[in-house]
């Protein structure tokens, strides 16, 4: 059997979390969570990290910060996850769809200018695979319509556009360690804040809506409720956990794009021949080999194709069904212009297996396309 996903185990993960009971300390923000931010900020170049228990709490503080009201519209690809939509959606506020590229399947930034009214708030760039969205031309119509920049990085751990980290360069970016990713703690997240003014605010609304951070630090003699907030932080355990995969963040990275360029070289005769369409990286993104899929004409063509790998026991999966055709797209979020590749893309992706130890037993995977 060939499953979708394997975690990867780095080998210290254990004793951190026992050096953490021996410390005492579980609940969050002790010396792992410090380490794990500080990790981060290094990595990025980011002012402010801070780990939270998964990239749906770094999304719901970002909406927070964004100081989403009711009616406020933020603009995202409807091809993503539900947490993209759902953080902005619990503050009242609408999801504006708008379609893919056909080459990244990142948000078209070429759509989202006309997208634009007086209630627009956020504009949320999804990095699809980890492939980074055009960044530049983004950050210039945020910037001419005083919108504030949300990355949904969530996939983009380690990976770059013109060689900035992805997460660094809207004015707040959210990670994901869920188990799914690239870089895990079993749940787990980050939000990095790239602007000055939401710093403190992030830390406020990160701690139950109280300053205690300033407490800890010892800036303030007793810590009291500030601001609405919840409890995002995740416990010492969690970011021990962690810290052992970031310290191996750059060999994980280098093993899954081993395996990633396994299949790229392995599928390009198929593409030539016309059978799919291997991934397109443009020249300023470097990405982080998070996702290998193809794309295949029709919905019939994959469903044949998952069959034949089922029969081999391997479980390639597909992804994302578009936002705006589930029941609570329909009810929350609305769409500008025709979503046509996000339908397209959604009916003809396929994610192969893709994970560290795989190299071993890849060409059973690559057989049962090439056969
Ligand atoms: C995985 C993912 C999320 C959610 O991450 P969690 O850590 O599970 O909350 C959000 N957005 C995208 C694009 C994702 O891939």
């Amino acid at each position: 059997m060939i499953p979708f996903n394997k975690i990867y185990l780095t080998g210290k993960e254990l004793s951190y979390i026992q050096t953490s009971h021996e410390i005492g300390n579980l609940s969050g923000d002790g010396g792992f969570t410090h380490k794990a931010c500080a990790w981060l900020e290094d990595k990025t170049t980011s002012k402010k990290a801070l780990i939270t228990h998964s990239c749906t709490a770094a999304l719901e503080m970002a909406a927070i910060l964004a100081d989403i009201a009711p009616g406020d519209e933020i603009i995202m690809p409807s091809y993503t996850f539900v947490s993209t939509a759902n953080a902005f959606v619990l503050r009242g506020g609408i999801p504006v769809f708008v379609d893919i590229r056909p080459d990244t399947l990142n948000m078209d930034e070429k759509l989202i200018e006309a997208a634009i009214t007086p209630r627009t708030k956020v504009i949320v760039p999804v990095h699809y695979a980890g492939v980074g969205c055009e960044m530049d031309t983004i950050m210039t119509i945020a910037k001419k319509y005083n919108l504030l920049v949300v990355e949904d990085a969530a996939q983009g751990v380690m990976s770059t556009y013109k060689g900035r980290a992805l997460g660094s360069i809207g004015d707040i970016g959210a990670y994901s360690f869920h188990e799914t990713k690239n870089i895990i703690s079993g749940e787990g997240g980050a939000i990095l804040v790239n602007q000055e003014s939401l710093m403190s605010r992030a830390e406020i609304i990160r701690e139950k809506g109280t300053n205690r951070s300033q407490f800890y630090r010892g800036q303030v003699d007793k810590y009291t409720w500030q601001d609405i907030g919840s409890s995002y932080l995740p416990g010492e355990d969690i970011a021990a956990f962690l810290f052992a995969q970031l310290e191996h963040a750059e060999e994980i990275t280098q093993r899954r794009m081993a395996v990633w360029n396994t299949y790229h070289q392995a599928l390009e005769h198929l593409e030539q021949k016309g059978v799919l369409r291997r991934p397109i990286i443009p020249q300023e993104c470097q990405h982080n080999a998070h996702m290998y899929y193809i794309l295949l004409e029709s919905l019939a063509q994959r469903t044949e194709l998952i069959k034949r790998f089922k029969k081999q026991d391997i479980h390639p999966t597909f992804h994302y069904i578009p936002l705006h055709n589930a029941p609570a797209g329909k009810k929350y979020a609305r769409t500008h212009g025709e979503l046509s590749n996000t339908e397209h893309i959604s009916d003809c992706l396929l994610r192969l297996p893709l994970w560290v130890g795989l190299e071993s037993r890849q060409q059973e995977v690559i057989d049962v396309m090439l056969t």
